[in-house]
């Protein structure tokens, strides 16, 4: 063929032909390749030219698409998936929390709680004596043996002069040593804060430990995070990602600071998952559906990148709100339809009554979640609306049929995190109003927080009801996944164990043994799409990822064994071997090659 006629014929088959033909940068061989398109097909091969997949089909089919300079990857019958896409978390305060002095969630006795305390002090020889050591992911409820108190005296037994402040993994308390206390500024007389509690002894003395609001008296004297150590937070946080397999995630309640370390490690080409952000919407201080919307749409101008490309970038397209807070003890700030109960008899013979409380006021009015819906429509923003209690789940589902009747309304879409407890008349409402429940499967188990913190609060009737993955999912929802990390270690692969069969882990302790009620577990099916295509739809990002297909971006792992042909319970130990991110490797176990 002259050069003439070749170009012709180039210009004649147009440039699908010539893309098609060009050889691909990666083919990957011999896979058990689960792609979550509409039939969650399996494929053999697949090919990647400029950070897109070019193919996917059977072995044969990649040949003509494997050149001299194509990097063949056999594997051997391992298993490629979309890249986790985690569709709520909390990257800033992860990633700082792994370069803090950590009890990792561990169950502890008094004596192993004192010696990791120590441990770090001893570790931390530069810091002077005013210095405040922060402890965190303490796993309050787990304190060994059970109901053992741990107090500012638990804390005044380690060697240092220094204020030490020890944080539960679930937010809701600290613990201080008497210098801590002494410099919070708590003494016999100090008064609660409005929504915390100084936790006191039978003689009205602070213990040390602070409660909900009461925490701040202590957090407000602690330095902010140096552009330094945000910097170095969100580096933590991306590795911590890159080795789960998580290419997307959205940060579900940012701040300035945190897009300002992000934006800083993408200029140095350093960002290695599609980060969105939410920013906060609080009308709490003054502020209203307007102005609120305003400075969020200012940030936006000073920190989103635009539409979604082959190199990961930043986007700031959400707003997070606060219906309620928490459903479990001792919190009970979940908004709820009907009262929590309280026990009326003795501690030996229970006796659970409703008692005077269904948790507090949504942090919304109904009038102001509408206006603020709406000023968010206009303005293309999609809310992320946390909601615990059925209440909360109630208003804001209300909220968005007013919504969903105005134009602006109609394109929205709408996230609602957590859903702990659902009424069952409002199932089938995520479908119809088009709601996408963003969910942590880890929380649905027997543990401290539910089995000890739920149970008996809610009665029977409503325990049963706790955790509705499987019922939204059967009511036609959309469910995605949310790690809510670091309210738990980041370990996607437990959560999606725990999505399927609703079981703690095997070391959790008999009392924590069997599911966490009767409701089933999710199918696997289900669950993967939830982390990868259905996270993907509430970033606005199904079009390019969260499946694999041709056209879409090359964001996938390979996994060290088969999601679907393990046990359920070896989910939990499933291993990321490689992760690609448009195309680009940024991580790599050892056993990958
Ligand atoms: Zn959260």
């Amino acid at each position: 063929m002259n050069r003439y006629v070749a170009a012709l014929t180039l210009a004649l088959a147009g440039p699908a032909a010539i893309a098609a033909e060009a050889p691909a940068d990666t083919v990957y061989r011999n896979g058990y390749i689960y792609t979550v398109d509409a039939k969650d097909s399996v494929r053999q091969a697949l090919a990647v030219r400029a950070g897109r997949i070019v193919y996917v089909g059977d072995n044969a089919g990649a040949k003509p698409l494997t050149g001299r300079k194509t990097k063949v990857i056999d594997l051997h019958g391992r298993m490629l998936m979309p890249g986790l896409i985690d569709g709520h978390m909390h990257p800033q305060s992860g990633g700082s929390r792994l370069l803090n002095c950590s009890l990792d969630y561990e169950a502890l006795t008094v004596a192993q709680f004192q010696s990791r305390i120590q441990a770090c002090l001893d570790k931390d020889k530069k810091s002077g004596a005013s210095r405040w050591l922060v402890v965190v992911n303490w796993f309050q409820q787990g304190m060994l043996p059970d109901g053992v108190e741990t107090t500012a005296a638990t804390l005044d037994a380690l060697k240092t002069e220094r204020p030490v402040i020890v944080r539960s993994s679930f937010g809701h308390s600290a613990l201080l040593n008497s210098k801590a206390v002494q410099l919070a500024g708590i003494q016999r007389d100090t008064p609660d804060p409005a929504g915390g509690k100084i936790t006191r002894d039978a003689k009205g003395d602070a213990t040390g430990l602070l409660e909900d609001a009461a925490q701040d008296m202590a957090m407000n004297l602690l330095p902010p995070l140096t552009v330094a150590e945000n910097l170095a937070a969100s580096r933590a946080a991306l590795a911590a990602m890159r080795k789960q397999g998580i290419t997307s995630f959205l940060d579900a309640y940012t701040d300035p600071e945190t897009m300002t370390a992000f934006a800083d490690l993408h200029k140095q080409g350093k960002l290695t998952a599609r980060a969105h952000f939410a920013v906060l919407i609080d009308l709490d201080k003054g502020a209203t559906p307007q102005s609120a919307v305003a400075e969020l749409l200012k940030q936006q101008k000073q920190f989103d990148q635009g539409p979604t490309r082959v190199a990961p970038s930043m986007q700031v397209r959400h707003a997070k709100l606060f219906m309620d807070g928490v459903i479990s003890a001792p919190a009970f700030t979940g908004a709820m339809l009907e009262p929590y109960l309280v026990n009326k008899g003795t501690a030996d013979k229970p006796d659970w009554q409703p008692g005077p409380s269904t948790g507090p006021a949504s942090y919304f009015s109904s009038e102001a979640l509408k206006a603020t819906l709406s000023e968010l429509a206009n303005a293309h923003i999609d809310p992320h609306i946390h909601v615990d209690g059925d209440r909360a789940v109630r208003e804001s589902l209300d909220a968005i049929e007013y919504l969903r009747s105005t134009p602006a309304g109609k394109e929205v879409r709408p996230a609602l995190a957590h859903d702990e407890i659902v009424a069952p008349a409002d199932y089938p409402r995520f479908a119809k109003l088009d709601v996408t429940p963003v969910l942590s499967f880890q929380w649905a188990k027997p543990a401290p927080d539910t089995v000890g913190a739920l149970k008996d609060y809610m009665g029977p009737q409503r325990y049963a009801l706790v955790e509705p993955q499987a019922p939204l999912l059967n009511a036609g929802a959309r469910i995605a996944f949310g790690s809510d990390w670091p309210v738990d270690p980041l370990d996607e692969w437990f959560a999606l164990k725990v999505g399927v069969t609703r079981t703690a882990a095997p070391n959790a302790g008999k009392e924590y043994a069997g599911t966490l009620g009767t409701q089933p577990g999710m199918p696997r099916a289900a669950v993967l799409r939830a982390i990868t295509l259905n996270a993907a739809y509430t970033l606005r990002q199904e079009d390019l990822t969260g499946s694999l297909e041709p056209g879409k971006l090359a964001d996938m792992i390979v996994l060290d064994r088969n999601f679907f042909t393990i046990p359920a319970e070896d989910i939990a130990n499933i291993k990321v071997l490689q992760t690609v991110v448009g195309g680009k490797i940024v991580y790599q176990a050892k056993g990958m090659r």
